[in-house]
């Protein structure tokens, strides 16, 4: 197992870009009622919104609870905190009326969605849904218990470019936090593939994975009544974290993630989604293509900038509107290299390295139309 693992899922929670003004204005939602933490609206048949809170600029997650009739289904379970397991006494003892839990189903690995998942299992004995790569990453990062920072994962941000004042605040933060906001997972689970079916709710579920955001995400969508669970995969008024780690330093993930992006157009557009943060909403397509043009533009200012070579910190400025710190300052990072990499990996960009830093020099210009021509083929 390599030890360059990085888990700041913490950071990756909190580093979801803040709302733009406008952002996901142009959606309709078509509930204006918000639910209390630990309380909950139904908000389709057998369908219960239920709200977590988080700790992080991202105030809140959406859980979402589904009446079988014999029992329920519970979709993501929120962070492992005192404060939402209390939420979840509350949610038992008045919501789920005595009735057992037959299944808990996981969108993704990332801490406010499966920290209290083994938790819920051991509670229950319900069995655990998940797909293969979101299950077995998550198994890893439990293991992930050293305090300090390997020196791999140093090597890398200052590949990026941070200054040495940065690294030292990294250094300093510790390591292992995954461990600490989730909850021991089960050995054993049942697996998500894209394409299966699953039903609950009295409901039939198509499995439809995607990934840049996390491994292998799994979204469910409802052909008969036209619902969507998008996890993160679709949020109406955030970006979703799209970044680089140590773990896989040359990936591509901002590719995969267009990939993503377009495996959900062809969804009917009164679809109602049901995302993981935020209110749920109608209008899949206006969506992706608001997402992805965020992302075109970004790529596009980059190579400009690039003209003289640049690190991923130094592209910042074309990137973010605000000043970064803390963690958002390293999720901004792993953000800009996903960047970069799509560029590099396309032949736009060309990858300069001296000294242990790596600088991105353009070379052929990025024309914005070639993002949608590789799944034009
Ligand atoms: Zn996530």
């Amino acid at each position: 197992m390599p030890n360059d693992v990085n888990p700041p899922q913490e950071a990756e929670i909190a580093s979801y870009h803040r709302p733009a003004r406008g952002e996901g204005e142009r959606l309709d939602y078509p509930f204006e009622d918000i639910p209390e933490f630990g309380e909950t609206q139904e908000i389709a048949e057998g369908i219960h919104w239920l709200t977590m809170p988080l700790p992080f600029s991202l105030k809140a997650i959406n859980l979402y609870l589904f009446d079988d009739g014999d029992g329920w289904t519970i979709l993501d379970s929120g962070l492992n905190t005192s404060m939402v397991r209390d939420h979840w006494d509350k949610v038992f003892d008045k919501l789920l009326d005595g009735k057992p839990v037959n299944r808990i189903v996981i969108t993704h690995m990332h801490p406010d969605h499966s920290g209290l998942a083994g938790w819920l299992v051991e509670r229950t004995g319900a069995p655990l849904h998940m797909t293969r790569a979101e299950f077995l990453t998550a198994r890893t990062l439990l293991l992930e218990k050293s305090e300090t920072v390997p020196q791999k994962a140093l090597a890398f941000y200052k590949r990026a470019g941070f200054p040495a004042m940065a690294l030292e605040a990294f250094a300093a933060h510790g390591y292992g936090n995954f461990a600490k906001a989730v909850w021991e997972l089960p050995q054993g689970y049942r697996r998500m593939r894209h394409g299966d079916r699953l039903d609950f709710g009295g409901r039939k579920w198509r499995v439809i994975t995607g990934s840049g955001h996390s491994p292998e995400h799994a979204s469910l969508f409802c052909e008969d009544d036209k619902i969507l669970i998008s996890g993160d995969q679709l949020l109406p008024r955030i970006t979703s974290n799209v970044s680089v780690y140590p773990t896989e330093p040359y990936g591509d993930p901002l590719g995969e993630w267009f990939a993503s992006l377009y495996a959900l157009e062809h969804l009917p557009a009164d679809t109602l989604v049901l995302p993981s943060h935020n209110e749920p909403f109608r209008n899949v397509q206006q969506r992706t293509g608001d997402i992805r043009a965020a992302h075109i533009r970004r790529l596009v200012a980059l190579s400009e900038l690039c003209v003289e070579p640049k690190t991923a910190v130094e592209g910042f400025p074309v990137l973010f509107r605000r000043k970064l710190s803390g963690m958002d300052y390293i999720m901004g990072t792993g953000e800009a290299i996903a960047h970069m990499h799509y560029l590099e990996k396309r032949g736009n960009v060309e990858r300069l390295s001296d000294g242990g830093v790596d600088r991105f020099r353009t070379i052929a210009d990025f024309d914005p139309e070639s993002v949608a021509e590789e799944f034009d083929k």
